[in-house]
């Protein structure tokens, strides 16, 4: 069979299925996601001199070994191995910690480059690795792994996919535009990244990359949207009446806010045209009941409502919450995750019910993308902090109906000029106000060395019958570190607390049966301090917690660290964050202050916006915009606008179809965007 980058990873020799659900659930299912799995920073392997580097630097030395390697055993299972290696003309020691293995590579009159952290009161090396010598590429990628598949098979089935799939790798983007642009081929693209020989040809490859990036994803939205142009939008007729008696039953009054933007929204519904709509509103402004209301306005015209969003724990309170408020009036809700379609039985009879259209109201999680599910008559898809889900996954939901409209909610604000080229041209309702009687969240900002002192303003607050978060360091890097990170505080906060207090965990690594029940515990109060990783980020909504506590703080982008302060603040008490960093750079110590400063998500949003701008890049995960994997939409702004206007030319021509020139991009398009047909 012929080679297409279509092909599933599994048909990589030495793939196994083990590391084809490795690779999955780090979202790389095809060839093509494997290629274009970029490093997300590299290593400079290239050898540095002593002179020239800095404290804590991450380095390559390159030296002989000068005294016979020690091997020192302590502690349970813990060892180090130093050695003292010449450099040039200086003399540094190198230690290896929990890497015992590596002695026998150490041999006295050996030349070696290793690659470690430098101290430089000391005159030491903390080594990492021992690089090969005929490392020939200076720069080594740095790839996302997970605990069940690491960094190094990451790269080396990488580079198996590269070799073997190279001459299959053809252009997608039309030849004019690369004539235009000066971009290099798709195929020097992957090489350059993946395998640069230095800095700047990495860079070279990445500008050309991230033109590629936009271009394509512009192509797919401008695609979707002629799609849309042809179907008509469907117009929902909901009963007026139903829905002011629902509204006036609530427990609270709503917002002026959330009246204004109700109304925009039912309007839009009303209309033939296709809604395409987004619902901006700070954390805690009360989104989910806007979405209710519109929801049952679907319903009251007959059609069924999808709620989709990215967590199971979300989606689990979303239809908890939904239900208590819908069932009374005879609307069915369900709830639908991985783990509820994993029990066959339960999965057999909820498929059928969507598809005779017994349910009204579904909540889940992406399983509501999977294939075999489908509705009796789709009207409306609200996706609630939609920037979790790619268009291409909307795009699947969508055509689930015959073409619903389509809400989608998030709290990071973007700035308009944003919102229409990277989501093309959509509407967006503002709720702007929080409900009354909120106070606002005292944040303070406390170095590592003061922790003690947090905690007892834990516990003071645990006396008064409280509840805490506390959120353990975010290690974007490895799964598996994150986990133990959030173990070890579990456990030191447990001691802390002793038999006093009751202290949970949550983490990401939790069935969702699990952490229902943990989060159910905390809801009910038989918890008191939560340990959580970012697992709780958005959404959980727990009006007794009053303590938000962020460990290493300076390590969270400011929009992720507004959506964890946002965890507390939901009742009339009065709520804290409290931030714990010693931040290493300019960037860390400006997102403190600056959380220390407002509470406000639309100028947090803003600051955000400038730091970014300036260069500070943790602000650029999490932040409201579709990721990219290699553009960033602030930065490289120009190159974005360029490339959704030549897509929208291409796409545009009456001819797009026939001409030659566009035949991979048509095929591109076929294949990235399932079922959306063009004739
Ligand atoms: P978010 O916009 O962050 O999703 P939620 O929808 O979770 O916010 O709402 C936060 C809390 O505020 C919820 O407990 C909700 O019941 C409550 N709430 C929403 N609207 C109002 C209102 N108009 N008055 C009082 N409380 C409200
Ligand atoms: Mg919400």
């Amino acid at each position: 069979m012929a080679k297409e980058l279509s092909d599933s990873v599994a048909v990589l020799a030495g793939v196994g299925p083990k590391k084809v659900q490795a690779l999955n659930k780090l979202g790389i299912n095809t060839i093509e996601d494997l290629l274009t799995a970029y490093p997300f920073r590299y290593d400079d392997y290239a050898a540095r001199k002593i002179t020239e580097i800095g404290d804590q630097e991450k380095v390559a030395l390159k030296g002989t070994v000068a005294t016979e390697p020690v091997l020192s055993h302590f502690g349970r299972q813990k060892n180090r191995l130093n050695f003292k290696l010449l450099v040039e003309h200086d003399v540094i020691m190198v230690t290896f910690f929990n890497q015992g293995y590596l002695r026998s590579k150490i041999e006295l009159g050996k030349e070696l480059t290793i690659y470690g952290k430098w101290n430089h009161k000391r005159q030491s090396l903390a080594g990492m690795k021992i690089l090969a010598d005929e490392n020939s590429n200076e720069l080594g990628g740095v790839y996302r792994s997970s605990k069940e598949i690491k960094q190094s098979q990451v790269k080396k089935i990488i580079e198996q996919a590269y070799s073997e799939y190279e001459d299959v790798i053809v252009d997608i983007i039309p030849d004019c535009l690369i004539k235009k642009y000066r971009l290099l081929s798709r195929k020097e693209i992957m090489h350059g990244i993946h395998f640069p020989e230095d800095q700047k040809s990495a860079k070279l490859a990445r500008r050309s990359g991230i033109f590629e990036e936009f271009f394509l994803f512009q192509a797919r939205m401008q695609y979707i949207k002629e799609n849309e142009n042809i179907n008509n939008g469907l117009k929902i007729d909901y009963e007026l009446e139903k829905l002011k008696q629902f509204i006036a039953n609530l427990p609270f009054e709503l917002t002026n806010s959330q009246k204004k933007v109700v109304n925009e929204i039912c309007h839009d519904m009303h209309l033939q045209r296709h809604m395409n709509r987004l619902l901006q509103g700070d954390v805690g402004s009360g989104k989910t009941i806007v979405a209710a209301i519109i929801m049952y306005a679907a319903i009251t015209a007959g059609f069924q409502a999808a709620l989709m969003v990215p967590t199971e724990i979300l989606a689990q309170q979303h239809a908890i919450k939904l239900a208590q408020l819908f069932e009374p009036i005879g609307v069915n809700v369900a709830l639908l995750t991985s783990s509820t379609v994993t029990r066959v039985k339960q999965k057999r009879e909820l498929l059928s019910n969507l598809k005779k259209g017994t349910i009204n109201l579904v909540v889940g999680t992406h399983a509501l993308l999977q294939p075999d599910i489908e509705f009796a008559n789709l009207g409306l898809v609200v996706t609630d902090e939609q920037h979790r889900f790619g268009v291409g996954q909307r795009q699947i939901l969508r055509e689930k109906g015959k073409s619903p409209d389509v809400l989608m909610m998030t709290a990071t604000p973007i700035p308009r000029t944003l919102a229409l080229t990277t989501y093309g041209e959509m509407d967006v309702s503002t709720i702007n106000e929080l409900p009354k009687g909120r106070k606002i969240i005292k944040t303070q900002w406390l170095k590592n060395k003061q922790l003690a002192s947090a905690y007892e303003f834990i516990e003071r607050k645990l006396n008064n019958s409280s509840q805490a978060y506390i959120v353990s360091p975010l290690i974007e890097e490895s799964e598996a570190m994150d986990l133990k990170n959030a173990e070890e505080i579990f456990d030191k906060t447990t001691e802390r607390f002793g038999s006093r207090y009751h202290v949970g965990l949550l983490h990401g690594k939790m069935s969702s049966d699990k952490k229902e029940n943990v989060m159910t515990a905390f809801k009910d109060h038989k918890i008191d301090v939560l340990v959580a990783t970012t697992v709780i980020e958005v959404g959980v909504d727990v009006a007794n917690a009053t303590v938000m506590m962020i460990l290493d703080a300076d390590r969270f982008g400011l929009a992720q660290l507004h959506q964890l302060r946002g965890r507390v603040g939901r009742g009339d008490k009065q709520s804290y964050c409290l931030l714990i960093s010693d931040p290493k750079n300019e960037y860390g110590i400006a997102r403190m202050q600056i959380m220390t400063e407002t509470n406000n998500g639309f100028v947090i949003a803003q600051k955000d916006l400038e730091l970014r701008g300036q260069g500070d890049i943790l602000g650029n995960k999490q932040s409201g915009m579709p990721e990219f994997k290699l553009g960033d939409p602030i930065n490289d702004l120009r190159i974005l606008q360029i490339a959704k206007e030549e897509a929208q030319q291409i796409i545009g021509d009456e001819r797009f179809k026939q001409k030659k020139e566009n035949e991979e991009l048509i095929k591109y398009l076929n294949r990235t965007l399932l079922g959306t047909s063009f004739d």
